[in-house]
């Protein structure tokens, strides 16, 4: 029995499923919702708004937990996100002997617009109240 090599695909994808896997181990297990485990995001500190990844670890520690309103309440792209991201993940994964294709232009523009209509959005005071900023 001859094992086929892991392509570059393959390797990408579990390298990305192991540091996810390590930062939601880490998250579970020193939680950010105690202040002084990390460091505070730079963004806010400048600036003093929400920056998109804001609320992240402790919506991930939400996930972790199975409190899945409360990771909606921190951080509700980084649970849209995933949802979206575990099957396209899996679905790479079924295809690891393809050629990588690009990401069309169209759909990285509409995640980059996603990005910033929910930056601004989190931070408008109207708004705030209801996506419930960090
Ligand atoms: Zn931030």
């Amino acid at each position: 029995m001859t094992l086929k090599p892991l392509s570059r695909n393959c390797v990408e994808a579990w390298s990305c499923a192991a540091v996810l896997a390590a930062v939601s181990v880490l998250v579970t297990v020193v939680d950010p919702h105690q202040p002084g485990h990390y460091p505070a995001c730079p963004f806010r500190v400048i600036t003093g708004w929400s920056c998109p990844g804001c609320g992240s670890l402790r919506a991930l520690h939400d996930l972790t937990s199975g409190n899945f309103p409360a990771a909606l309440n921190h951080n509700a792209a980084l649970v849209i996100v995933l949802l979206f991201a575990v099957p396209l993940w899996l679905r790479g994964l079924r295809r690891r002997d393809s050629p990588r294709r690009p990401v069309p232009s169209g759909r990285a523009a509409l995640v980059l617009v996603s990005l910033l209509l929910w930056t601004v959005a989190r931070n408008l005071p109207s708004l705030r109240a209801l996506l419930a900023a960090p």
